[in-house]
Parts: C-alpha cells; structure tokens; sequence
C-alpha cells in the first residue's frame, strides 16, 4: 500500500503510524522526523530547514522532494510506505505523483486526520517524545510510566523545540493556507478517506483498519 497522512500538527499521525507500519509492512517516511534529524546533525539541509522549522514555516519544496525521493529508494520501502507530513503544498503533490508515475504506481489512499483546531494546543504542549524511537507521549492522555522516561528504553524524553502556542499557531496557519489545498487534490483524484481524528487513540485506529481494509 501506498499511503498518506495528511493533518495538523497534533492531530495523531506519529502516533497511528507505527500502527500502520506494523499491520501493512510498510516503511515509515516522516520529512519531520527527517527534517530534525538533519538539523541536530548539522548537515547541509539541516542548516538550510532550520530557520523556516523554528518559526513553524514549510521548508521549501525542492529540499523535501529531494529527501523523500531519496528516501522513497529504500529496499524496505519496495513494499509500499507511508508519507506522515508529506506533500504539505500541492506543488509537493504534483512532484510526487510525477515520480510515483514514472515507475508506475499511485498513492492508493490519503487518510485525512480532521480535527478541530481548538483541541491542538492541549495535544501539542503536552507532547513527550522519545527521539530514537519516536514514540510518543502525552502528560495527560498517553504518560508514559515514570514521567519524562521511556517505557521500553528507561531513556529521557524530550519535547520539541516548535511545541509552544507560539509556533504552534504559525504552524496551524501554514496548515490550513497550503495544506489544505493538497486534501482538495486528492479529493478531486477519489482518494481521500475521512478520519474523527479527536476521539481516542484505540477509536482511531479502529477507523484507520475499516478505511484499509
Ligand atoms: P502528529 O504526528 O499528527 O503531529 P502525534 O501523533 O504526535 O501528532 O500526537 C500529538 C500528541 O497528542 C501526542 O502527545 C500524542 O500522545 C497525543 N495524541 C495522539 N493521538 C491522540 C488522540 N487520539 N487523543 C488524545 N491524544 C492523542
Ligand atoms: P507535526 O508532526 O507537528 O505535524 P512535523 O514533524 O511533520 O510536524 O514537521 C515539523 C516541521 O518540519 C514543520 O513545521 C516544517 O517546518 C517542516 N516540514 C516537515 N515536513 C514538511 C514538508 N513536507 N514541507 C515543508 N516543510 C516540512
Ligand atoms: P472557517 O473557514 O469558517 O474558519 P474551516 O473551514 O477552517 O472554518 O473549518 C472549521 C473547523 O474545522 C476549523 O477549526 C478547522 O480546524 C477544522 N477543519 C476544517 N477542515 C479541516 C481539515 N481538512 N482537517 C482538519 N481540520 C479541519
């Protein structure tokens, strides 16, 4: 399967992600994830995102292209992936399905996390995250056992940096100008699948395994 999850931040991608990796064996493609890796390792791109990622702007579309095309070439990515948080603009959509063509495939579904705005601050500056893993807490709806700890690794947790109200509403904003757009695309293609993105996580995943199965 070739799948994408489009919503904004906070609305549950990382977390259903790994759900959905697990049940289908497909690959896990985050440009966020991705994005902060190359920040903390200080690499060419990583220099290039920083900026625009600190003040919740997209990064440009070429240097996310270029990633996810790099990545898209991974032997356990054969089998199909998921793309959480990519394409954010439509130009990022047309760019992908011009590569997906040219080897002759399509995105078979793009589930839609829809969810309304005035429940993501609570999700967003409550986030814990373990970074190696990426697995993903909550303080209040998903603590992991010790607080600021890992469950599986007994490792610290940390949060992220754009995690604030602050940046939050510039990301939110940048969602629903050129994010948006991209769900309308897909929908015009019939491929869209609707989420309730604010009930429970356990809800959710239910929803997810209906729409694939
Ligand atoms: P995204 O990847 O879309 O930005 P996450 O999956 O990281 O969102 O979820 C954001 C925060 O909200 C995390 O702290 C996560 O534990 C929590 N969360 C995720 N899904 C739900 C849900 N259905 N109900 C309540 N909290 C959730
Ligand atoms: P969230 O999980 O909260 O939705 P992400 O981790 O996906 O956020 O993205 C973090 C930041 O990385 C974004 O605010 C943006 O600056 C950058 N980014 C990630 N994916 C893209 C993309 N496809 N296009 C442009 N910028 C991106
Ligand atoms: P308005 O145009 O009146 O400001 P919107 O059309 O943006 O209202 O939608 C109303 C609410 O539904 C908003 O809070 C928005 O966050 C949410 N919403 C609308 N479309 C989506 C979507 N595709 N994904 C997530 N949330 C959405």
């Amino acid at each position: 399967k070739r799948l994408i999850l489009i919503g904004p931040p906070g609305s549950g991608k990382g977390t259903q992600s790994p759900i959905i990796k697990d049940d289908y064996c497909l690959c896990h493609l985050a440009t966020g994830d991705m994005l902060r890796a190359a920040v903390a390792a200080k690499t060419p791109l990583g220099i290039k995102a920083k900026e625009a990622m600190e003040k919740g702007e997209l990064v440009s579309d070429d240097l996310v292209v270029g990633i996810i095309d790099e990545a898209m070439k991974k032997p356990s990515c054969q089998k199909g992936f998921i793309l959480d948080g990519f394409p954010r603009t439509v130009v990022q959509a047309q760019k992908l399905d011009d590569m997906l063509q040219k080897q002759g495939s399509k995105i078979d579904k793009v589930l839609n996390f829809a969810i309304d705005d005035a429940i993501l601050e609570e999700r967003i500056t409550g986030r814990w995250i373990h970074p190696s893993s990426g697995r993903t807490y909550h303080t209040k709806f998903a603590p992991p056992k010790a607080p600021g700890v890992d469950d599986v690794t007994g490792e610290p947790l940390i949060q992220r940096k754009d995690d604030t109200a602050a940046v939050l509403k510039s990301r939110l904003e940048a969602f629903h100008k050129q994010t948006e757009p991209v769900i309308d695309y897909y929908k015009k293609k019939g491929a869209v699948a609707e989420l309730h993105a604010e009930k429970p996580p356990k809800e959710v995943t239910t929803e997810v395994k209906k729409v694939l199965s």
